[in-house]
């Protein structure tokens, strides 16, 4: 069953700001959380046990704001919401607000505040390797995905040699997919992306040229992005039977949310 946990106005004192006076002297923050909790048998079975101890989240909490520093109470609430989401695996998502009512402005308010949201994602990664030890580039990568607290629950498919495609005059690919429950957003899924590929020493010479790794974000939830640097569903996707065929074998019902066809259709209409 799902359904929140709400905490309101958690009192604490911390140093967070970006003046001197601020980091010296301190001043009061007040928390406030949702929680949406997926916990199958909870509330079925009256089990605190099975639930989200919200005692330990506000404690928590506490340890955060008191004994961490940031400049920013957008990143002490991304810090709180982060560290929730990993510690207790039964938050799907979490809203923090940060309240500030000290916040030295110079003028009278009542109080500041920032909102942030965070939550667990399904996406899906295509992977290809066509220079050097292909299996050990994607192992690479797939290392570098699973030691990120950012993700969970990493799979990876077969991986299956394919011909290099647009520009030929290369070696064989290969292929696979991974699925994550990821915390990162779109954008920064694409930079963590990126800097894998950039420390396993990937070269750009040649538009669909030689690689040691590509790594693309095939689906992001159902989510349809286009963005001058991101496109999801990668926009080749329903095309190559190299990319649907890895995420067939880890889900083939899921949706291509552009053509709203299951990806094992439109894998078939490929093959056909
Ligand atoms: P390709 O993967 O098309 O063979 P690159 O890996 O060199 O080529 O990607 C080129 C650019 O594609 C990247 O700089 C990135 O900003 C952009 N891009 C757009 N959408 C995506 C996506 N869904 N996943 C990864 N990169 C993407
Ligand atoms: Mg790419």
């Amino acid at each position: 069953m799902r359904y929140d946990i709400l905490i309101s106005k958690l009192e604490f004192f911390g140093f967070h700001g970006v003046l001197e006076e601020e980091k010296k002297l301190g001043q009061k923050f007040i928390i406030s959380a949702k929680l949406t909790i997926d916990a199958p048998n909870a509330v079925e079975e009256d089990n605190c046990d099975k639930t989200v101890n919200y005692s330990d989240v506000c404690h928590m909490i506490g340890q955060i704001v008191e004994k961490e520093r940031f400049d920013l109470i957008e990143s002490l609430g991304d810090a709180i919401a982060r560290r929730i989401l990993v510690e207790f695996p039964l938050v799907e998502s979490v809203t923090i607000q940060v309240d500030k009512p000290w916040a030295p402005i110079g003028l009278h308010v009542d109080n500041v505040s920032v909102v942030i949201t965070r939550g667990w994602h399904n996406a899906y990664i295509g992977v290809g390797s066509n220079m050097g030890d292909c299996q050990a580039n994607i192992e690479a990568a797939v290392k570098y995905i699973q030691e990120s607290e950012f993700n969970r629950d990493v799979k990876v498919s077969t991986l299956i040699k394919t011909k290099p495609y647009g520009y030929v005059e290369q070696d064989d690919f290969l292929n696979g997919a991974i699925e994550i429950k990821t915390m990162f957003s779109p954008e920064e899924l694409l930079h963590f992306l990126q800097k894998i590929e950039l420390d396993l020493h990937r070269t750009r010479e040649i538009h669909w040229g030689p690689r040691t790794i590509d790594l693309d974000i095939e689906l992001f939830d159902n989510l349809i992005i286009n963005e001058p640097d991101l496109i999801i569903p990668h926009h080749e996707m329903h095309k190559r039977s190299f990319v649907l065929q890895p995420l067939c074998e880890l889900n083939p019902y899921l949706i291509h949310p552009v053509y709203g066809e299951y990806l094992i259709d439109l894998l078939s209409k490929i093959n056909n």
